[in-house]
């Protein structure tokens, strides 16, 4: 277990089949949202994609729960649009939030998977939470600045993650796949 490699890599968080998850032993899913599940930023309806995936890990029994940096008021409006519990900030990269997801959806650790797109605060998180992490090609090249100034530090901490964090083709484009690393 790395503090750079992932256990999993996916172009987006939605090939991660229930069937995929299922296989690994994952119960339930902790998920990041700005540039996850939508591009940083983004206020309009679900798309269709994500809301597709939750549909089908909802029908295979895979559970859920939004673990987000964004702010209050936008975690809490994500949420409810998701139908996901949702804590009002997380801030990862402290393990908090896992803790209280983990309760939340009644489940051990060791069945949780974290699905986010930077090292620095999903991956980092879920390592000092103890529970598996699954890092996503980012949506949009819209970030924060400190975010930016993150990225450059993921590649140098990267080394053997031989992923480039610019953001891929659009959902259903022939590189949607998943990649176990272990
Ligand atoms: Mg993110």
């Amino acid at each position: 277990m790395s503090l750079c490699t992932p256990d999993l890599t996916a172009e987006r968080a939605w090939a991660l089949t229930p069937e995929l998850l299922a296989n690994r032993g994952v119960a339930g899913l902790l998920l990041d949202l700005d540039n996850t599940l939508i591009p940083y930023g983004y206020e309009g309806p679900v798309p269709a994609e994500v809301a597709g995936w939750l549909a089908a890990l909802r029908q295979a029994g895979i559970a859920a729960a939004l673990v987000t940096n964004a702010r209050p008021s936008r975690s809490r409006r994500w949420g409810k649009k998701l139908g996901l519990p949702a804590l009002p900030f997380a801030a990862k990269p402290l393990p908090l939030a896992i803790f209280w997801a983990a309760k939340a959806l009644g489940l051990p650790r060791k069945k949780l998977l974290l699905v986010g797109d930077q090292i620095f605060t999903d991956l980092l998180a879920a390592r000092l939470a103890g529970v598996r992490v699954a890092l996503v090609r980012p949506l949009a090249p819209k970030e924060l600045p400190h975010t930016r100034w993150l990225r450059r530090l993921e590649r140098r901490c990267r080394g053997d993650y031989n992923r480039e964090d610019r953001p891929a083709g659009g959902p259903g484009g022939e590189d949607e796949h998943a990649n176990a690393n272990r």
